[in-house]
């Protein structure tokens, strides 16, 4: 199977959660026995990026989705960090604003997807709406689970206008996540990320277990697929997804634009002293 089927979550499966490591590391024994590989995928991806900016003919959207200190930022800081601002951006959505709230549920998100030539990775996404809305019962039932099927066709929508969607749900289990939490406390640094609701979601697991459960197994599309990857480990989460992308990027065959100058007559009129022969 290849590297990429192994994560993806196959169109009209039925995921269980519980059947599969968070702590899986795959071959590696350690990060420090990862990091070449990770370097490799780093470039890549800054290659590949800047080729599909270049090209400006298609653009890529990245949703990231997981609990609270799944390593949403910090996967955001390595895909990124790997790629040029410029033709890059980053969307968090928190809860809904009055004017947001005063809309469809998509409203705030397709204003937010990226251009032809752009990568835009979502912090959050539309599957919020389907998430802490179900859970919480923020809309009533026959709401939201009409989302699922609006969800598609959204997304459906994108693909046909030529944006390629990637989606990750980060994968940690409750002791991983009590333990970031705790080294949350432990750095002053990190204060700032700690709120009241990451401890009082904490009761509500299962819920929000039943609620990714549904939203990977009715949304996971050929058009854009779902991907569950195993993030205990940061270093493996960032290894992964690093590959998905660059490996589904790569399978565009994306080429730089022709030029749109005579590059030989250029050539010929200004850089003949570079050659060494004088100027005419
Ligand atoms: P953070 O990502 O840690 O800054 O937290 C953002 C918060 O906004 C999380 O608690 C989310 O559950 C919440 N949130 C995001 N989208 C929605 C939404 N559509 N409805 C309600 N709450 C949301
Ligand atoms: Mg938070």
């Amino acid at each position: 199977m290849d590297y990429i089927s192994r994560f993806r979550v196959e169109p009209g499966s039925q995921v269980d959660l519980s059947k599969i490591d968070a702590s899986f590391k795959d071959q590696h024994e350690s990060h420090q026995h990862a990091l070449p590989e990770i370097e490799t995928y780093r470039q890549q991806l800054a290659d590949l990026q800047y080729l599909m900016y270049a090209e400006n003919k298609r653009s890529l959207l990245i949703c990231l989705q997981g609990r609270d200190a799944a390593g949403k930022d910090g996967t955001i800081k390595h895909v990124l960090g790997a790629m040029n601002p410029q033709g890059c951006k980053v969307a968090a959505f928190k809860v809904p604003t009055r004017e947001e709230a005063a809309h469809d549920f998509l409203w705030r998100y397709h204003r937010a997807t990226p251009a032809k030539g752009e990568v835009a990775i979502f912090n959050r996404s539309h599957y919020e709406d389907v998430l802490v809305v179900r859970v919480h019962n923020l809309v009533p039932q026959d709401v939201w689970s009409q989302r699922y099927a609006h969800i598609n066709h959204f997304e459906q929508q994108l693909a046909d206008s030529g944006t390629h969607i990637l989606k990750f749900y980060l994968h940690i289990d409750a002791d991983e996540q009590l333990a970031r939490f705790k080294q949350r406390i432990d750095d002053p640094a990190r204060h700032w990320k700690i709120s009241d609701s990451d401890y009082s979601e904490r009761p509500l697991w299962d819920e929000y277990t039943t609620a990714f459960e549904a939203a990977l197994s009715q949304c996971s599309t050929p058009h854009a697929p779902w991907f569950i990857i195993p993030s205990n480990h940061k270093w493996f989460r960032n290894l992964a997804i690093s590959r998905i992308v660059s490996e589904t990027l790569s399978a565009l065959d994306m080429k730089f634009p022709a030029p749109t100058v005579n590059i030989n007559e250029i050539r010929k009129k200004y850089h003949q002293i570079e050659k060494g022969e004088s100027p005419s």
